[in-house]
Order: structure tokens, then C-alpha cells, then sequence
């Protein structure tokens, strides 16, 4: 007869959800921004500074931007640098925040990105190196391009 083994899985650090986990980085994840890590902390929250210095990705649907449609400019959370206007905003049906171009493409890093088995385009903060999501090339008229970024990485100011 078998006898149950007592292992715990969940117990083992690589199973940690990155987006419920708040314990922070390791030696292995270098923080995005070179911003002192107590201070961001203490400014963001935690789904802040996981998407943004981690590159982490908030889950569809969730964030506070992803269905806004008011008239605005978006900024970094992180450094208050306008990215993106509400002019350029669309209905992607993805669940975050789309837009077909940026600002400035000079505001915007876009970097190739091959973690997780995929090969995308990431978009970081050009100012301060925040991590803002992604690029596909899937987007509207007139750029063809969408920027799929989370709303925790943006901080909307109204007209
Ligand atoms: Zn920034």
C-alpha cells in the first residue's frame, strides 16, 4: 500500500505567481529603472512596480485604463512623461489599454524581446526605462501598429 509523500509544491519559489507575488526582485531580476528601489516601493503599488520594473503584465480586463475613452494624455506612472494622447487610443477588445502610435516614437524604446518563448517587441519609457508593455504589428490604420500596454505602467491627466 502506498502511503501519501508529503511534498508541497506551492511551496517552492518557482511557482510563485509573478503577479500576486509583492516579495520583490532577486539578484536575477535587475529593476528596470535605475530609480532607488525603497522609493519606488513606497510611491508604486505593488502591481506597479511589478509591471514596471519587472515587466511584469497585468492580467485583461483588470487595469483602470483599458475601457477609458476620455480626452487625455497618458504618462509614465513612474517618471510623469507623456507617452500617449486619447487621440490615438482604440478598441482593440484585448482587455488593455491600445493605442496605434505613440506620442513621440522618440519617448517610446521599442527592444526585441524573446522571453517566454516568444519573440515580441517591448516598449519601455525612453526617459526613465519603465516597462509599458508591447508592440504588435496587428493594429488599425494609420501606423498598422498596436502598443499593448498595461494601465498600471500609465498615469492618465484629463484635458
Ligand atoms: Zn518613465
Amino acid at each position: 500500500m502506498n502511503e501519501p509523500t508529503d511534498i508541497t509544491f506551492a511551496a517552492h519559489p518557482d511557482n510563485v505567481d509573478p503577479m500576486t507575488d509583492a516579495t520583490g526582485p532577486t539578484a536575477e531580476t535587475p529593476l528596470r529603472t535605475d530609480l532607488a528601489e525603497n522609493e519606488l516601493r513606497e510611491r508604486l503599488s505593488a502591481e506597479q512596480f511589478i509591471v514596471t520594473q519587472q515587466a511584469g503584465t497585468e492580467p485583461a480586463f483588470t487595469g483602470a485604463y483599458w475601457d477609458k475613452k476620455d480626452a487625455g494624455t497618458y504618462r509614465c506612472v513612474v517618471c510623469e512623461m507623456p507617452l500617449f494622447s486619447s487621440e490615438t487610443k482604440y478598441e482593440s477588445g484585448s482587455g488593455w489599454p491600445s493605442f496605434f502610435e505613440a506620442l513621440d516614437p522618440e519617448k517610446v524604446t521599442l527592444i526585441e524581446d524573446r522571453s517566454h518563448g516568444m519573440s515580441r517587441t517591448e516598449a519601455v519609457c525612453a526617459h526613465c526605462g519603465a516597462h509599458l508593455g508591447h508592440v504588435f504589428s496587428d493594429g488599425p490604420r494609420p501606423t498598422g501598429q498596436r502598443f499593448c500596454m498595461n494601465s498600471a505602467s500609465l498615469d492618465f491627466v484629463a484635458e
